[in-house]
């Protein structure tokens, strides 16, 4: 056999092999079926094309998306001279496109020809191919033939038949970059390779921190770790696509470059932000699954799960794509079990074996997000591969060997839980069993008279957390199942039957105590709540009123009350953290904020106040689409009745969200409205009032004026006037 460097060099301007692709490479020359597992980015395309341009004939290579194919032969025509040596045959191509492709097929000049699962299906290709030489057929993304794999195409399933009608004697090539024992074993099987040579490269990507975290104010966790990481480039996927254009305008709204990405986009606006991240004209992608198939940035600092993944096989191959140039790679998971359930609900309305193989890969989920145990080796064990982490490198953490988890010895917990689902009928859910447990009256409770039962409160040695821990790891372990059908009825399996009568050791994971450790960077800062430092807030209301007399003005004009709580709390000392405080808006910032912010700073510094370096996360409510379009209508000057009533807003409900708009920092003039039903003279004693007020409650201006001059709605539309004009 001719060294294969050679052909490497001149086609692909490499020098040596990767891994293991020499090997693989010539097993199929040799014409043997051949199994590839190699993780993403370890270099499978070379496997089959170096050969494909070796052999006579055209090799076919099945890929399962459009996009792919594209940017592979793109790839491809990168290093070739001549476009006809690679094709793609889809449903995207022109008639006269497709005609060139099967004229270059036939003129024997296409080496490599990629194929959609879905046009190898159709008859008259497969007739076509038969009048061909093909050198052998690689099937790339293999796992999606296997149903228990995290992609399933049906139309994979039908590839061997339509192989073995062009030629059954083909060499068949099979490539994926996730495959547990089962899918690996499902692939074979269904390709009719059982003797095929298997390379299995090691998953194992040292470079990876593995790290899962409560799901508590994830944005907040998100924009903190962006903001400590400022210029990272980073991927984080959700499972929704609302969830992405919420994460990704939230992400927005608080200085993030960020940019959703999901298949309900346009194509071409889809394309643009891949290109824009690629180019690092976006730091962060916020996207669903559609994003990352094919994409080779090789610099990806970080991968996040906003929500937690269907499978660990997606999981795999979604953090797969970061640090694949050996750099840092975080991959963070966000996990609270209140997704699980929405996972599972959803899947309610599915065959009965879809919905078994979905919750088998949902607990292996589950079983991950809990696990004590170094997530690498899970992770690893999971696709067949033994790792041991006392030999682990020093970088091959995850935060379980940083952070062990606390275990704690259940046994006589769990059957005690088990008799209570038992005695209970097996006829509840999580939810109840616990109530009981710990004995707490809720309604459904109350309305099965639960707490007149032996049990009820029979657990309250442990707290709701803990019994939470143990439903789920005894579901893991399969001591207890759920009936989906009936939404989450708790029974006990034969094990958990045994269990109850026969207790044995249970080691109990305990969770983190997450909650706690977050409880100090709630920002969440509500309205009449306190000051955090009532010294500086009584030093800002002098301000305030010092200011106030200087220009004028009454102080809620300045800052109302809560913004100067808010302060208090924050100790913002830029503009930047300014406009993040409660009531504030960038004009409002500007006009008044240059000296509380010197006031603030120099309190900070005299002293030496350690300010909550945890981010205040702006949302994006404030600027939603009903507000944006009242905002847009009253610069029209469209009557305020007709704003309204296109919202089926009533009177009162518009003019408080007008009053929301102007409080969140949006002047808005409505002029237009009030010349046309006040007076000017009116006018002008309702701003004289409260000028002089020493608070802007309209209850008291009413009372001040009077009632029979005024009405409540005209006062509070002069107050939106008045804080338009002075405040903002
Ligand atoms: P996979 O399909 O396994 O995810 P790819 O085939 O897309 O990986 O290859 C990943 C990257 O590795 C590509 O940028 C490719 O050009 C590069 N690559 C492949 N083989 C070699 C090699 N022998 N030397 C250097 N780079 C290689
Ligand atoms: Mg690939």
């Amino acid at each position: 056999m001719e060294d294969l460097k050679i052909p490497l060099k001149k086609y692909f301007g490499f020098n040596k092999f990767k891994g293991d692709q020499e090997n693989i490479i010539k097993s199929i020359l040799e014409g043997k079926d051949t199994f590839v597992i190699m993780p993403t980015g370890g270099g499978k395309s070379l496997t089959y094309q170096l050969p494909a341009l070796l052999q006579e004939g055209t090799a076919i290579i099945i890929s399962p998306l459009i996009a792919l194919m594209k940017n592979q032969v793109d790839a491809l025509r990168g290093f070739l001279t001549d476009d006809s040596v690679a094709h793609y045959l889809n449903s995207s191509l022109s008639r006269g496109d497709a005609r060139k492709v099967k004229e270059d097929l036939v003129n024997g000049v296409t080496k490599i020809l990629f194929v959609a699962p879905e046009s190898l299906n159709k008859q008259e290709n497969v007739d076509f191919f038969k009048s061909l030489t093909i050198s052998f057929v690689a099937v790339d993304e293999a796992h999606c033939i296997s149903e228990w794999g995290h992609d399933f195409r049906p139309e994979y399933r039908r590839i061997r038949e339509m192989i073995k009608q062009i030629d059954a004697s083909i060499p068949i090539m099979a490539l994926t970059a996730t495959a547990t024992p089962k899918v690996q074993m499902d692939i074979q099987k269904n390709l009719g390779m059982t003797d095929a040579s298997v390379f299995k490269a090691s998953f194992n990507r040292p470079n990876l921190y593995y790290e899962v975290l409560p799901k508590i104010h994830p944005e907040k966790q998100i924009i903190k770790y962006i903001k400590e990481n400022p210029g990272k480039s980073g991927i984080i996927y959700c499972l929704s696509r609302k969830k992405v254009e919420e994460v990704a305008e939230t992400l927005q709204v608080n200085g993030v470059s960020a940019l959703p990405y999901h298949a309900g986009m346009e194509a071409s606006r889809r394309a643009k932000y891949q290109d824009m991240f690629l180019m690092e004209d976006v730091d962060v992608i916020v996207a669903t699954i559609a994003f990352g198939m094919g994409i080779d940035k090789p610099d990806v600092r970080f991968v996040m799960h906003y929500d937690i993944p269907k499978s660990l096989e997606g999981y795999y191959q979604e953090t797969g794509r970061a640090g694949r140039d050996g750099g840092e790679g975080r991959c963070i998971a966000y996990y609270d079990y209140k997704d699980i359930e929405k996972l599972e609900k959803f899947m309610a309305g599915k065959p009965v074996a879809e919905q078994e193989v979905g919750k088998q890969l949902l607990h292996e989920v589950v079983a991950y997000a809990e696990t004590a145990m170094s997530r690498r080796k899970f992770l690893l064990h999971y696709f067949g591969e033994e790792w041991d982490e006392t030999t682990a490198g020093k970088d091959e953490l995850d935060d379980n060997l940083v952070n062990p988890k606390e275990h704690v010895e259940a046994g006589k917990e769990l059957a005690h839980m088990f008799q209570i689902i038992f005695d209970l009928k097996q006829q509840f859910k999580t939810k109840q069993i616990i109530e009981v447990l710990v004995g707490k009256e809720s309604p459904t409770v109350k309305a099965n008279r639960l707490h007149m039962n032996p049990h009820f409160g029979s657990g309250k040695d442990h707290n709701e957390k803990y019994w939470m821990a143990a439903v789920r790891q005894s579901f893991v372990n399969n001591y207890i199942g759920k009936r989906i059908e009936e939404y989450g009825t708790l029974f006990l399996t034969e094990k958990g039957l045994e269990f109850m009568k026969k207790p044995g050791s249970f080691n109990l994971i305990l969770d983190h105590d997450y909650d706690e450790l977050m409880k100090g960077g709630n920002n969440v800062v509500q309205k009449g709540g306190s000051a955090g430092d009532p010294v500086l807030y009584d030093m800002l209301k002098d301000l305030r009123k010092e200011i106030g007399h200087a220009k004028n003005l009454p102080p809620f004009v300045i800052f109302q009350d809560p913004s100067l709580q808010d302060m208090a709390t924050q100790y913002p000392i830029t503009m930047e953290e300014l406009q993040n405080i409660v009531g504030v808006g960038q004009g409002k910032a500007r006009k008044f904020g240059g000296e509380f912010l010197a006031l603030i700073e120099n309190y900070v510094n005299e002293n030496e106040i350690e300010r909550p370096q945890d981010v205040v996360v702006k949302t994006v409510a404030n600027k939603s689409a009903s507000k944006i379009g009242i905002i847009q209508g009253i610069d029209k000057k469209i009557p305020l009745r007709d704003l309204a009533r296109t919202r089926s807003m009533t009177d009162d409900e518009f003019i408080t969200e007008l009053e929301n708009i102007v409080a969140s920092g949006t002047k808005v003039n409505i002029d237009y409205y009030i010349d046309d039903v006040l007076d000017e003279d009116y006018q002008e004693e309702i701003v004289e009032y409260f000028m002089e007020a020493e608070t802007d409650s309209v209850e008291d201006a009413l009372a001040e004026l009077g009632e029979d001059d005024y009405t409540l709605e005209e006062i509070r539309l002069m107050r939106i006037k008045f804080m338009s004009t002075y405040a903002l």
